[in-house]
């Protein structure tokens, strides 16, 4: 049981038309993605957003690789979504693991958990074990499709469809940036899509295990992302595109 402070999942006020509506839309927006690219890698985090993605390109039969960050500090509970997913929707997902000699300098530099001393060691931190791994990961692919949304924090408010992806030379498509986190879920619940563990205690958004924590009913979402740094470096830095 979810003590009642903490964040749960929102109630949908959209209408069962609306929803099928909003539905068709993702799933054509995915399959125009897969028509037009030849190599599209989907990057997921086994999160809300990115499982509504995976039900909608399974359902739509738009083809693309999924890969996950596994950055080697992730909650139990993501590790285990990898499978329930894969079984779930007969995919692969691919783990993109951070370089050794990358991550034993980051210790040697800053100490295992240095990334609580401020922002350039957090930098350091996702740059060995997200950064570096999302770009090989997308090494040969000519598009790439991410679960951000416009609503999630104030870094996302100008979101669109379709950008480009100037550090890695690339498209990169987003193609629920106009979803309301009500939306997510009620197509959550329509499609009867696993729900990561964590996401029933109090954790809208997810990250690495020491990264993240619960989040309080009427904060920001990510406000238990990075919880010691300012509001402003939420994020990881994946998705700056120049
Ligand atoms: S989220 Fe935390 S543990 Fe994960 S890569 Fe970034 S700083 Fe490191």
């Amino acid at each position: 049981m979810i003590a009642p402070e903490f964040w749960s999942i929102p109630a949908s006020n959209l209408t069962p038309t609306e929803l099928a509506e909003k539905s068709a839309a993702l799933k054509q927006r995915l399959l125009d993605i897969s028509s037009r690219f030849s190599d599209v890698r989907f990057a997921t985090s086994l999160a809300a957003e990115d499982m509504v993605i995976t039900d909608a390109l399974v359902k739509a039969h738009a083809k693309m690789k999924l890969f996950t960050l596994a950055t080697g500090r992730l909650h139990q509970e993501t590790e285990d979504m990898v499978k329930t997913t894969e079984d779930r929707y007969d995919v692969v997902i691919e783990k993109a693991y951070p370089n050794e000699d990358d991550v034993q300098a980051f210790i040697d530099q800053y100490g295992m958990n240095g990334f609580y001393d401020g922002e350039e060691s957090k930098n350091a931190c996702c740059g060995a074990r997200k950064i570096k791994p999302l770009n090989t990961a997308l090494l040969g692919a000519n598009a790439w499709i991410t679960g951000q949304r416009r609503e999630q924090s104030t870094t996302r408010t100008e979101l669109n469809l379709e950008e480009l992806d100037d550090v890695r030379g690339i498209a990169k498509f987003n193609p629920l940036f106009d979803w309301t986190e009500a939306d997510i879920w009620a197509y959550i619940q329509q499609e009867k899509v696993p729900i990561h563990p964590l996401h029933l205690k109090g954790y809208p958004s997810i990250g690495c295990d020491p990264c993240t924590r619960q989040v309080k009913k009427g904060e920001d979402i990510r406000a238990g992302r990075w919880w010691w740094l300012q509001s402003d470096s939420k994020e990881c830095g994946l998705h700056i595109n120049k």
